[in-house]
C-alpha cells in the first residue's frame, strides 16, 4: 500500500475553504485559514505548515482538495 505526505503550507492559505468543501472528513475552516484534521507542525520552505501521513484509502480526496487549492498551498507527495 502506497503511503503519502500531505503539507499545508498554511502560511500562505488564503482561507477560500476550497478543500473544506471538497474534502470535510479531512479540512475543517479555523478563522480565516483551513486546519488539516489530525495533522502535526513542522517548519517548511514557507514558514510552519501542517503535514499528515496517509495512506490509498485518503488519497483520492485529498489530491482533489490540492488541486482546488488556487494558491496552491495543499501537496500530497508519494512516500514510498
Ligand atoms: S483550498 Fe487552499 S487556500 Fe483555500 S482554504 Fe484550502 S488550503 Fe487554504
Amino acid at each position: 500500500m502506497a503511503k503519502f505526505k500531505i503539507i499545508h503550507q498554511k502560511e500562505l492559505c488564503i482561507g477560500c475553504g476550497a478543500c473544506a468543501a471538497i474534502n470535510p472528513a479531512d479540512w475543517v475552516m479555523e478563522g480565516d485559514k483551513s486546519h488539516l484534521v489530525d495533522s502535526q507542525k513542522e517548519k517548511g520552505e514557507n514558514g510552519e505548515q501542517e503535514f499528515r501521513f496517509i495512506d490509498d484509502s485518503k488519497y483520492k480526496q485529498n489530491q482533489e482538495a490540492a488541486d482546488a487549492c488556487p494558491v496552491p498551498c495543499i501537496f500530497v507527495k508519494k512516500i514510498e
